[in-house]
C-alpha cells in the first residue's frame, strides 16, 4: 500500500544531549539500566516545511460555505500513514547501532522500541523512505557529523560550571558541517538555560546539509548557555 509522496522541504536531524535531558525535574532513565555514552543521541529525523502553511478548510464538506477567518497553520507533515507500523524486523541489522546512538532517556519505558516506533509513525511515515532507509539515513548522518567532537574541537566541553556563548556553539557547528544549525534549549533543575538539542538541516534525500531556516519554536536559548556534564 503505497501512499502519495509527501511534500516537504527539508529534514531536521535532531540530536539530544543526555546531560540536559537528565538535568530536569523529570529526570531520566536508561534502557535496561545501561548508562548511555557521554555523546549526543538521535531524537529523530523530521520532515519539515521551510515556512508554515495555512491549512485549507476544504475538508469541511458539511459546510463548504463557511470560511473560518482564523486559519490554522501547519509547519510540518506528521503521521502520514497509520497502517505502516514500526517493525523491529525491518531494522534488525541496525539495532545495535540504534541502541548505541538512538536510545531512549525517558522513564516511560526501559526499552527504546516505543521511542523508535513513535518517531517512525509520526515523522518517518512522512519521509518518503521505507523503515530501513529512514533509520539508516539518520544513523549515517549522525556518524558523519560527530557533534560531541565538533564542539570539543572548538573548546566546548561538558561542564557543570562553565557557560558558553550560544553564538560559539552555532559557529562551531556551522563551520564543521558547512550549514547553519538551530539549537534548542531547556532548563535545568536550578533554572539554568542549557543546550538540549542540536537541529541539523538536511535535504530531502537525507544526505546533503542545508541551512536551517531559523530558530525552532518553543525551545529558545539565551545568549549564554550551560552544557552540563553527563
Ligand atoms: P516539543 O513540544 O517537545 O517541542 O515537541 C513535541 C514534538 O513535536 C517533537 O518531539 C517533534 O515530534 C515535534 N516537533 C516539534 N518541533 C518540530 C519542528 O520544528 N519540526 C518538526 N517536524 N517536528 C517538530
Ligand atoms: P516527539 O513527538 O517529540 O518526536 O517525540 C517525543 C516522544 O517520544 C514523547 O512521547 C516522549 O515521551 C518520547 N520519548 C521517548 N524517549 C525519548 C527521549 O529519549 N527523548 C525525547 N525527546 N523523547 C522521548
Amino acid at each position: 500500500a503505497s501512499s502519495a509522496a509527501t511534500d516537504f522541504d527539508f529534514f531536521y536531524h535532531v540530536q539530544q544531549w543526555p546531560g540536559s535531558f537528565c538535568d530536569t525535574k523529570k529526570g531520566c532513565c536508561f534502557p535496561s539500566n545501561v548508562k548511555p555514552a557521554a555523546d549526543f543521541g538521535i531524537h529523530g529525523l523530521w520532515p519539515n516545511y521551510a515556512a508554515c502553511r495555512p491549512v485549507t478548510a476544504d475538508a469541511d464538506a458539511d459546510a463548504p460555505e463557511i470560511r473560518i477567518s482564523k486559519t490554522k497553520k501547519e509547519c510540518w507533515p506528521e503521521s502520514c500513514n497509520a497502517t505502516d507500523t514500526f517493525s523491529l524486523l525491518q531494522v534488525r541489522d541496525l539495532l545495535g547501532d540504534m541502541d548505541r546512538n538512538w536510545g531512549t532517556l525517558s522513564c516511560k519505558s526501559n526499552d527504546s522500541t516505543p521511542f523508535w516506533s513513535h518517531e517512525w509513525e509520526k515523522h518517518g511515515t512522512c519521509s518518503n523512505m521505507d523503515q530501513h532507509t529512514y533509520f539508516a539515513a539518520a544513523l549515517q548522518y549522525k556518524a558523519r557529523f560527530n557533534l560531541t567532537r565538533i564542539l570539543a574541537d572548538a573548546g566546548i566541553t561538558p561542564s557543570d560550571d562553565k557557560t558558553y556563548f550560544l553564538s560559539s556553539i552555532l559557529d562551531a557547528v556551522t563551520e564543521a558541517t558547512g550549514s547553519k544549525p538551530s539549537i534548542g534549549c531547556n532548563k535545568g533543575v536550578a533554572g539554568e538555560m542549557q543546550l538540549f538539542e542540536v537541529y541539523l538541516c538536511v535535504d530531502r534525500t537525507g544526505t546533503r546539509p542545508v541551512d536551517c531556516p531559523g530558530p525552532v519554536q518553543g525551545r529558545k536559548c539565551s545568549d549564554k548557555v550551560q552544557f552540563p556534564a553527563f
